[in-house]
């Protein structure tokens, strides 16, 4: 029988992987290139992080962060040229990027209460697209939304990631220490019990090293194109 394509069969892309392996440019232009909602889970978990440092609960103590999960309201935008996060009503897309989240995130999102809580949102927010959406993240092909019409895993050397994350941070870090920080980063991420990040049996794996965030885009497009055409 037929399979339309959306509105009534909305194509849901998962792109996986570790920093710096363009994960967000790709998504956002992969999601505005095809017409598609965006979701960055990864800001999620950044928004529930700079909530807890906010409020003083002590990071490092799962049962506290446990108890404290429901507090904040966490409102994530889905427009893929503005990729909007309110944290009980106040713009934090600014302060969920300061270096003090980014060093206790992996920590927040390795408790199980914290990631039900947010996995429970994101597939109501991908449910909600009509057309479709791209979800980035860690565990979104393996977790969140296993069946999702295409899954993609980005990865690349970790000097070339880390090349790219001291760019984008200009220069306040240096390449070593930004290296050491991803591997931390990374190694937490991939250790944690629950749904650590991983890449799908089925996700197609795209090395990103050589390539420019133009082929990059040109290559998730194609796979998206090319199983939107077969379903
Ligand atoms: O993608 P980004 O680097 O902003 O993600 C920040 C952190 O959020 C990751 O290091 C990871 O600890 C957590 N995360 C996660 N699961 C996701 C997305 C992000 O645990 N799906």
């Amino acid at each position: 029988m037929e399979n339309p394509v959306s509105p009534v069969n909305p194509v849901i892309v998962a792109i996986d992987g570790p920093s710096g392996t363009g994960k967000s440019s790709t998504s956002r232009a992969v999601a505005a290139k095809l017409g598609l909602s965006y979701l960055d889970t990864g800001a999620q978990y950044r928004a529930i992080t700079w909530w807890m440092l906010s409020n003083g609960v002590d990071v490092n103590d799962p049962d506290a962060v446990a108890d404290a999960v429901d507090k904040p309201v966490i409102i994530s935008g889905t427009d893929p040229g503005n990729a909007a996060i309110s944290v009980d009503g106040v713009d934090a897309a600014g302060p969920i990027r300061t270096a003090a989240v980014t060093a206790a995130v992996s920590a927040v999102s390795a408790v199980p209460e914290v990631r039900s809580r947010m996995v429970a949102y994101q597939r109501e927010v991908a449910g909600a697209a009509l057309t479709g959406i791209v979800v980035e993240g860690r565990d979104i092909g393996t977790t969140v939304l296993p069946s999702a019409t295409v899954k993609i895993f980005l990865t690349a050397s970790a000097e070339a990631r880390a090349a790219r994350r001291s760019s984008e941070l200009n220069g306040a870090q240096s390449v070593a220490d930004t290296q050491a920080a991803l591997i931390r980063r990374d190694a937490a991420d991939s250790g944690r019990k629950t749904s650590p990040l991983a890449k799908a049996d089925d996700a197609i794996e795209v090395d990103t090293t050589e390539l420019t965030l133009q082929q990059v885009i040109e290559r998730v497009v194609a796979l998206v194109e090319e199983k939107r055409a077969i379903r």
